[in-house]
C-alpha cells in the first residue's frame, strides 16, 4: 500500500495522521496511581514469553473457579478456539458472591432515573435481587442453555435480568430498547428465545418509550418461540397483560433470596450480542464464559487502573458491548461501584452528565466520541459550571475520536489532569484491544496507542507485511486471547469467512484499517472499506473528518468516497455544522471555505468534490454515524439497506437533497 497521504502540511494539528501534540501523565495522576511503565514492560514480557502460561496465570488469579482447569488455550479447532475448556465456574458468582465476604456493604450500583431520582444498591443487595430473580426465572423452567431476551431500560434490573441469567448458566442476548419490533423480532427469531425480559415503559429524555407494546408486535412475529414475557413495572402505567405475560414483582413474590449458582464449563455461552449494524446485517457475536469475563475483568483493572475508592460511570447501555464489559460484567467481577444511568446526555439539558459526575463524585468517566461532539455542539461552556474535581481519568469508545473534541475533552471536562484512555475494541474482541495505559503512557490526541498486555496486534499490507510507520493497512490480531468471539450463533460458516479469511492465513480480522507513528503508537483509519483512494492516494476517511471537525464551524463530519472517472474515488463531505444549517449562497460560501480548510489541512488531494450539509448525521442506535447509508446517498443509488435502526430517519431526506 502506498503512504496514506502524500502531501501533508506538517504545521497541522488537525489531520489525525499529523497530530504531533503529545500528553504524558499529570504529576497530579502519577502521584496517585497504582500502575507504571515498568509494571507493564514486564507484563509484557510475561506474556512475549509463554502467551497461554501469561493468560492461565491471570485466570487463576482474578477468577474464583468451580473447578480449575489443567489447559488454558486449547488451538485444536482454530479458529474456533477454546480457553480453560476444563475448569468450571459461574460468572454471577465471581460478579455477587465472592464480594459478600469482604464488601457487603459496598455500593455496587448507584442508579440514576431519567427523571433525577437515584437508587443506592449495595453488592448485598444486589445479589438479594439477583438471586430473587433467578428463582423467578427457574420457576418459568429456564435451564442451562436456554437462551433470554433482555429489552429494557438502562436501569439497574436491566443488570439484575442478565447476572439472573448468568447464575443459571442461561444465554442472554440484550437487545438495545431504541430496537424496533422488527428488529427486535429477527433477534428472537435468530436466538431462538424462550423468554423475554421487558419493562411495561421506559424513559429518555422524558419521553416515554413503550417497551412492551413493541415487545407484543414483536412476539407476534416470532413464529410462538416465546414462552414468557416478564415484564418490570418501570411506573403505573397501564399495560395490557396477555396469558403469556408476568409482572417482575409477581414472579418474584414467592422465591428466597438463596439460588445456588449453576457451575458451567469455562466455555458455555454466557451471551449472544448482535453487533452494531453499522456495516450490513448485524451478527450473532457469542461469547463465553470464562474467558469473557477475564478479559472484561482484567482490562477494565488495567485500563481504569481501579483503586477502591473509586466511583466509575461507564455511559453506554446494555444493548451495546460496551455496557456488558464495563457495566454489567468488569465492574461488578473487580468490586467497583458505578453508575447506572437510564436517561441521554440532553435531558433536561446538556450538562446533565457534568451534573452527575458532580453529584455522584465521578472519578472515571468513560464515554463515546458521539456524545462528546453534541455535548460541544450544545454547550462547550457548560462544564466549567460544575464541579468536575473527583475525576481523575477519562475514556473514550465506539469511533475514532477526532483530535479536537479530544482536546476539548481533555482541557475543558478533565482539566488538563486526566489522562484519557481511547480504547479500540469490538464486540467480537469482548474486551479493550488498543488503549493507553494511564499513568504508563504518554497520550496522543485520536491514537488508541498500544496493545494491552497479552495481545499481539499487527498491521498488514496485503503482502502480509507489518507495514511502516504512517502506511495504512489492514489491522489483525495475531495469536487468539480469552475474551474473543467463539463463534456466530448458529452460523460457524459465517464466522469463518468473516474473521478469519484465506487470505490473511489463520489471522483475526477486525475489519478497520489503521497505522502506526514512528513512536509505535496505533492508529485507527476508519473501516476498512472507508479508506479512499483518490488519484492514487490512499486517504483515511477519518483524517478528512478530522481536518473539517477542527474547523471552528463544525460540528461533525463524515466522509465516504464516490466513483469518479477522472480521480478514481472523490472525497464526498457531509458536514453538521454548530450553527444553523446554510443555504442558498451562504451555503456556497460555506463549501468553499470548508474546501479550501482541508486543501491547507491535509493538502489539495483531500479537498472534497462536494459537500452537503445537515441538522444531524444519520447514526445507529449505539451512535456510530452510518457511512455506508451516506455512501448510497453520495453515489445517488437508491436506499436499500435496513435503515429501522437509525436514530433519526428524517434526515435522509436532507442529505439526499443537500
Ligand atoms: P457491525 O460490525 O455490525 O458493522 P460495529 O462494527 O459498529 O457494527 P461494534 O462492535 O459495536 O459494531 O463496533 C466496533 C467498531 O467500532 C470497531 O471495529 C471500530 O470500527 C469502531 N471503534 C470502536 N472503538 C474505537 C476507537 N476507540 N477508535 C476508533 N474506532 C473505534
Ligand atoms: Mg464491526
Amino acid at each position: 500500500m502506498t503512504a496514506v497521504s502524500s502531501t501533508a502540511n506538517t504545521e497541522s494539528h488537525a489531520s489525525v495522521l499529523h497530530e504531533n501534540r503529545v500528553f504524558p501523565p499529570s504529576a497530579a495522576y502519577l502521584a496517585q496511581t497504582t500502575l507504571n511503565a515498568d509494571t507493564f514492560a514486564q507484563l509484557k514480557r510475561e506474556a512475549d514469553l509463554d502467551l497461554d502460561a501469561f493468560w492461565s496465570h491471570r485466570a487463576r488469579e482474578l477468577l474464583t473457579w468451580e473447578k480449575p482447569f489443567t489447559q488454558g488455550l486449547d488451538e485444536t479447532q482454530a479458529p474456533f478456539y477454546q480457553w480453560f475448556a476444563d475448569g468450571t465456574l459461574n460468572v454471577s458468582f465471581n460478579c455477587l458472591d465472592r464480594h459478600l465476604g469482604t464488601q457487603p456493604d459496598k455500593v455496587a450500583l448507584i442508579a440514576e432515573a431519567d427523571d433525577g431520582s437515584a437508587e443506592y444498591i449495595t453488592y448485598q443487595t444486589l445479589y438479594e435481587r439477583v438471586c430473587l430473580f433467578a428463582n423467578g426465572l427457574k420457576s418459568l423452567g429456564v435451564v442451562a442453555g436456554d437462551r433470554v431476551i433482555i429489552y429494557m431500560p438502562m436501569v439497574a434490573n436491566a443488570v439484575v435480568a442478565m447476572q439472573a441469567c448468568a447464575r443459571l448458566g442461561a444465554i442472554h442476548s440484550v437487545v438495545f430498547g431504541g430496537f424496533s419490533s422488527k428488529s427486535l423480532a429477527e433477534r428472537i427469531i435468530d436466538a431462538e428465545a424462550k423468554v423475554v425480559i421487558t419493562a411495561n415503559i421506559g424513559y429518555r429524555g422524558g419521553k416515554p418509550i413503550e417497551l412492551k407494546k413493541t415487545v407484543d408486535e414483536a412476539v407476534a412475529q416470532s413464529n410462538n418461540l416465546v414462552e414468557h414475557v416478564v415484564v418490570w413495572a418501570r411506573d403505573q402505567t397501564e399495560t395490557i397483560m396477555q396469558a403469556r405475560d408476568i409482572w417482575w414483582h409477581d414472579l418474584t413474590a414467592q422465591q428466597t433470596t438463596d439460588c445456588p449458582p449453576v457451575w458451567v464449563s469455562a466455555e458455555h455461552p454466557l451471551f449472544i450480542l448482535y453487533t452494531s449494524g453499522s456495516t450490513g446485517k448485524p451478527k450473532g457475536v457469542q461469547h463465553s464464559s470464562a474467558g469473557y469475563l477475564l478479559g472484561a475483568l482484567q482490562s477494565f483493572k488495567w485500563t481504569f487502573d481501579q483503586q477502591p475508592n473509586d466511583v466509575f460511570w461507564c455511559t453506554a447501555d446494555v444493548g451495546w458491548i460496551t455496557g456488558h464489559s464495563y457495566v454489567a460484567y468488569g465492574p461488578l467481577a473487580a468490586g467497583a461501584t458505578q453508575v447506572v444511568f437510564e436517561g441521554v446526555p440532553t435531558f433536561p439539558d446538556a450538562s446533565r452528565f457534568w451534573q452527575m459526575i458532580e453529584k455522584h463524585k465521578v472519578s472515571i468517566f468513560y464515554t463515546a466520541p458521539t456524545a462528546i461532539r453534541s455535548l460541544i455542539k450544545l454547550g462547550a461552556d457548560l462544564p466549567a459550571k460544575h464541579d468536575l474535581s473527583s475525576l481523575r481519568l477519562l475514556g473514550s469508545v465506539g469511533e475514532p475520536i477526532n483530535p479536537e473534541a479530544w482536546i476539548w475533552y481533555y482541557n475543558v471536562v478533565g482539566g488538563g489532569r486526566c489522562p484519557i484512555v481511547d480504547t479500540w475494541w469490538q464486540t467480537e474482541t469482548g474486551s479493550q484491544m488498543l488503549t493507553p495505559l494511564p499513568g504508563a503512557v504518554a497520550t496522543k490526541p485520536g491514537s488508541c496507542a498500544f496493545p494491552l498486555p497479552g495481545l499481539s496486534i499487527n498491521i498488514l499490507d496485503e503482502a502480509l507485511h507489518p507495514t511502516a510507520p504512517r502506511e495504512a493497512g489492514t489491522l489483525v490480531i495475531e495469536r487468539p486471547f480469552p475474551s474473543m468471539v467463539r463463534t456466530l450463533w448458529r452460523d460457524p460458516e459465517r464466522f469463518k469467512t468473516a474473521y478469519f479469511p484465506e487470505e490473511f492465513g489463520g489471522r483475526y480480522v477486525a475489519g478497520d484499517s489503521a497505522m502506526r507513528d514512528e513512536d509505535g503508537y496505533f492508529w485507527i483509519l476508519g473501516r476498512t472499506d472507508d479508506v479512499l483512494n483518490v488519484s492514487g492516494h490512499r486517504l483515511g476517511t477519518m483524517e478528512i473528518e478530522s481536518a473539517l471537525v477542527a474547523n471552528p464551524l463544525v460540528a461533525e463530519a463524515a466522509v465516504v468516497g464516490r466513483p469518479d472517472e477522472v480521480t478514481g474515488e472523490a472525497v464526498v463531505a457531509f458536514v453538521t455544522l454548530k450553527g444553523e444549517r446554510p443555504t442558498g449562497d451562504a451555503a456556497l460560501e460555506m463549501i468553499k471555505t470548508l474546501k479550501a480548510f482541508v486543501g491547507q489541512e491535509i493538502g489539495a488531494i483531500a479537498r472534497p468534490a462536494d459537500i452537503r450539509f445537515s441538522d444531524a448525521l444519520p447514526k445507529t442506535r449505539s451512535g456510530k454515524i452510518m457511512r455506508r447509508l451516506l455512501r448510497s446517498i453520495a453515489r445517488g443509488d437508491a436506499i436499500t439497506q435496513d435503515i429501522s435502526t437509525l436514530e433519526n430517519p428524517a434526515i435522509i431526506k436532507q442529505l439526499q437533497e443537500g
